[in-house]
């Protein structure tokens, strides 16, 4: 009798159990059942984020954006609580920091990014304490809430680091929030506020500028382009920025406040590119349109840590893990890669209090909105409740459990 052919189970190891990370154990379970799906994520919690805006705004619960990474874990999925230190492609297994090697069939980087405090001098001590807050850290978010309601006058600074970040909107969203609750206080007059950043422009999609603006005069805020934070001085509340102009050249400029909130620089995680994964700028060299890495076949990359030109978003995740699931799906069968992934990404920027602009756009700055009818440049009270109430409970019982909605992958 001839012997019955035996195909071993393919297995796939995903780097990080984030958003990105959870999304696609569901989204590739929902589509080959035989399949062994490892987790590997170092952190015991998993977190909704982009709530923390609305926490730093008093106007969300932060114990609703934290849930064990037992809840969150698709069942028949693996979890392994460690640290992947390197990648040897060529031999198909990864490292962990507690000296495992796994190996794998198909490999998804879904290890997001670095926040580097570090890389502002004197900001890692001083960090929710002396009015120096951010909405980028669980801890911090509901100390921002503290400081806007005790401020009463005085500097408040919002800074923003150079691009690319996650959610980029994020550091003007604070901004909006705190502004709009003095406003509705009746003391935003007594606060001078300041927005600098790192870039020359409030927004990179032109078509947002004049709403953005609009808010950014009404709340009296003085916007400072090309200013990089690069140290803080807790105890003084001093920040200094490097500023750099035409007629100036550069120059140091320290300005006192009394309310600062800091959006760090960021990075991809180091063990990228000292696995010979990475592009010139550290992030995971995947093909833009396919996600799969452009020299390794059987690796690929979603979420934040893809060297993809799109907004680094849940949004852009959300849609991301179905492309990519799809994909490592054909992969298995030998058949083309036939989803493709056109750049969406979205920012819900909250510029006051039940009223949202939603910007949605794919690559080359192309306008995606999910609802054509309705003008995506004019604040919205849907947008609003779409980012305060429907996401952050579609997130936690939809896009982790393998729901699609509105996430089709395109074909080419
Ligand atoms: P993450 O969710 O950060 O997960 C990465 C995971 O990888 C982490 O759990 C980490 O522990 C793990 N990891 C890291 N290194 C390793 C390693 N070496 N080995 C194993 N595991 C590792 N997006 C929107 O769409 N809309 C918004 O309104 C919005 N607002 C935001 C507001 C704020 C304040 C912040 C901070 C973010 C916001 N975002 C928003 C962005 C959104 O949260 C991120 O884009 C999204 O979480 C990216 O998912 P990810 O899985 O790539 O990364």
């Amino acid at each position: 009798m001839k012997p019955e052919k035996i195909t071993p189970q393919k297995s796939a190891v995903i780097i990080g159990g984030g958003s990105s990370g959870i999304g696609i154990a569901a989204s590739i379970r929902k589509r080959v059942k035989d399949i062994d799906i490892t987790i590997v994520e170092p952190n015991d919690c998993h977190y909704y984020q982009p709530a923390w805006t609305l926490v730093g705004g008093g106007l969300f619960d932060i114990t609703k954006t934290r849930h064990s990474m037992h809840a969150v874990l698709p069942s028949g999925t693996a979890w392994i609580q460690d640290s992947v230190v390197r990648v040897e492609p060529s031999q198909k297994y990864i490292e962990t920091r507690q000296g495992q090697k796994i190996n794998y069939d198909f490999l998804i980087v879904a290890c997001g990014l670095i926040l580097r405090w570090d890389k502002i001098e004197g900001l890692e001590e001083t960090l929710g304490l002396n009015g120096v807050t951010s909405n980028y850290r669980f801890d911090l978010a509901e100390y921002t809430w503290q400081l806007v309601r005790e401020m009463k006058g005085g500097q408040a600074i919002f800074s923003q680091p150079p691009l690319p970040i996650k959610c980029a909107g994020a550091p003007q969203k604070a901004l909006y929030l705190s502004c709009d609750y003095w406003r509705r206080q009746g003391i935003l007059n007594n606060i001078n506020v300041n927005f600098c950043l790192a870039g020359a422009a409030v927004f990179g999609i032109p078509q947002f500028v004049p709403p953005l603006t609009e808010y950014l005069e009404k709340y009296r805020a003085q916007v400072n382009f090309n200013h990089h934070l690069i140290r803080v001085d807790g105890e003084k509340r001093q920040a200094t920025f490097a500023v750099e102009t035409n007629e100036e050249g550069k120059r140091e400029l320290t300005l006192p406040f009394d309310m600062l909130h800091v959006v760090p620089p960021q990075s991809a995680p180091a063990f990228i590119s000292q696995s010979g994964l990475a592009d010139g700028a550290g992030w995971c060299d995947v093909d833009k349109s396919t996600l799969q890495h452009k020299h390794w076949p059987d690796i690929f990359a979603v979420g934040d840590c893809c060297s993809t030109p799109n907004a680094k978003t849940l949004a852009a995740a959300r849609k991301q893990v179905v492309v990519v699931a799809e994909n490592v799906a054909a992969l298995i069968q030998g058949a083309p890669l036939t989803a493709h992934y056109d750049g969406y990404g979205s920012c819900p920027l909250t510029v006051e209090k039940g009223k949202v602009v939603l910007a949605e756009f794919g690559y080359d700055g192309k306008l995606l909105p999910t609802f054509p009818l309705l003008d995506a440049t004019q604040p919205s009270r849907l947008a609003w409740w779409l980012k305060a109430w429907f996401l952050p409970r579609f997130y936690w019982a939809g896009m982790l459990r393998g729901v699609e909605w509105f996430a089709g992958s395109k074909r080419p």
